[in-house]
């Protein structure tokens, strides 16, 4: 059982370096830099360090040593190049939400893109062309104007980069695919600086293993992906309250095997929030939030919501029809950066009784008003490419869950993470062995095989081949092989 804060988050020690030799190899790159790079050099003693030093997740509180705002691909070979030659530890950042906190590291280097936020849309071949420090709400804001989508995250200010080498999920998944299954293409520049394609024609292993792979193989400067016409959605919410939990969570689970593509609901088992559209005998008490999304003919939503609100507290019921930009922004204020997170995520490919009897026990003693058990059901698009087609988890099993707790005070730091982790063993027992790997915390290092299983081999020859020395270490770590 791990009790203290720092042991929450990854290992960044590297053998070979004490603070010392640390803060030396970070002086040599500086030197190194400083008369080629072009964007930013940030050190902590300079103005703007402290901002750029920050990422989402409150719990990871480092301090590089150096921060390289790269602009353009010659800065990502610079920066690169520099840190393999001095051997200091370095960190890769696109919007810095890695819940695991990878995107930094104490005294070491950050490569940051988020000067690198360009994106080109061609209509006429339903195409984008995205840099890799872009944020989700960039790509759905240029996208739109054209009445074209790219199937992400539900949060507008996480970065793109690491959702979609993660996999990348969101409302239009079951429609559309992973956002991983919707790109053509990578650029990227790799641990030997060599600037690299990726895609089904060129370097065919390097594009398999990155749809899903993370951060282990380089520094993506740009994606090449595959667009859909939308420009709505109909929404719809309601809350459930306690007492019907247990039998919505098995209408849910029943129903969702037979729902058309077309259809995404998913459930939030948390506290109901003391806001003023929350019926007042509900707030503060355990409820199931239920959201549907329906990407089709707006008339054909009626009947799926009908069924999924048969469970509802009538005065909680909301549905409209929503621009697609409103959809990816209501959840935004739900997780503001800086507050404490921790998480702990598994699939099941049924949810038996006894599994929802543990998540009703989970919310009875769910530690905090922002915590919450979500649930989603996968399958559709994403569930339709085969298990070798891409890095990514084993699609066959549809549900999933992540378990997130969100609070302020870093005295609640051991009451949270218990919560966490004692739900998860209950839960564990039922879940199919896999993971994904944008919903992993830093102390799961030893899940990251489970995240890969039969395309394990595959993920070390590819990450072998492409960077043997493990320059990208600060990700769902895949260890090159020994050199003989
Ligand atoms: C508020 C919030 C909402 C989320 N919602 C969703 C969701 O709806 N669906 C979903 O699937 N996930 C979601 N996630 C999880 C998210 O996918 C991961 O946290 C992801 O890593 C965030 O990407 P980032 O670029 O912001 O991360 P960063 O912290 O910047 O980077 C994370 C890691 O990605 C790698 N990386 C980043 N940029 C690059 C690059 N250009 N080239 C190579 N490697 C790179 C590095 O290994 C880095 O350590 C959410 C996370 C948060 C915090």
């Amino acid at each position: 059982m791990l009790d203290s804060f720092t042991n929450l988050m990854p290992s960044q020690s590297n053998p070979a370096q004490d603070s010392r030799e640390q803060s030396q190899a970070c002086q040599e790159t500086y030197s190194s830099l400083r008369h080629q790079f072009k964007g930013d050099l940030l050190r902590p003693s300079d103005l703007g360090y402290e901002e750029a030093r920050t990422i989402w997740n409150g719990m990871v509180a480092q301090k590089p040593g150096l921060i390289a705002r790269c602009i353009d691909v010659s800065d990502v070979q610079a920066a690169i190049g520099a840190a393999t030659d001095t051997g200091i530890l370095s960190a890769v950042r696109c919007g810095g939400h890695s819940l695991a906190g990878f995107s930094t590291c104490d005294g070491g280097l950050v490569i940051d893109l988020s000067r690198m936020r360009d994106v080109t849309v061609d209509p006429d071949t339903r195409r984008a062309r995205v840099s890799g420090g872009c944020l989700l709400g960039s790509i759905d804001t240029n996208t739109q104007k054209t009445g074209l989508v790219f199937p992400s995250g539900v949060v507008s200010h996480t970065g793109a980069s690491g959702l979609i080498l993660g996999g990348g999920t969101g409302w239009l998944t079951r429609r559309f695919g992973l956002s991983c299954d919707n790109v053509e293409c990578f650029a990227l520049v790799t641990a030997d600086k060599s600037v690299l394609r990726a895609s089904a024609k060129e370097n065919a292993d390097l594009f398999w293993a990155l749809r899903g792979g993370g951060g282990n193989f380089g520094v993506v400067t740009e994606f090449e992906l595959k667009l859909h016409l939308l420009k709505s959605v109909v929404f719809a919410e309601g809350l459930i309250p306690e007492a019907r939990i247990r039998q919505l969570l098995k209408c849910w689970r029943d129903f969702m095997a037979q729902a058309p593509f077309d259809l995404k609901w998913n459930l939030d088992l948390r506290l109901a929030p003391h806001k003023e559209r929350v019926p007042a005998e509900l707030r503060g008490r355990p409820v199931a939030v239920t959201s549907l999304v329906w990407t089709g003919a707006p008339e054909s939503a009626r009947r799926y919501f009908k069924y999924a609100f048969s469970h509802c507290h009538p005065d909680s019921v909301r549905s409209q029809t929503l621009s697609f930009l409103h959809l990816q922004t209501m959840a935004d204020s739900d997780f503001p950066p800086g507050r404490r997170y921790y998480t702990k995520s598994g699939y099941f490919q049924y949810v038996d009784d006894v599994t929802i009897e543990s998540f009703l026990e989970g919310l009875a003693a769910i530690p905090s008003p922002e915590t919450q058990i979500e649930l989603a059901y996968l399958g559709g698009a994403a569930g339709q490419v085969a298990a070798d087609e891409t890095a990514f988890g084993d699609r066959s099993a549809p549900f999933i869950t992540n378990l997130l707790a969100n609070w302020t005070d870093a005295s609640a730091d051991a009451l949270h993470t218990s919560w966490i982790r004692s739900l998860f063993q209950k839960l564990r027992p039922a879940m199919k062995p896999g993971v994904y790997v944008n919903f992993m915390s830093g102390d799961e290092q030893d899940r990251v095989h489970e995240a890969y299983q039969h395309r394990w081999e595959r993920m070390v020859a590819v990450k072998t081949h492409y960077d043997p020395g493990n320059f990208f270490c600060l990700n769902q770590n895949v260890q090159p092989r020994k050199r003989e």
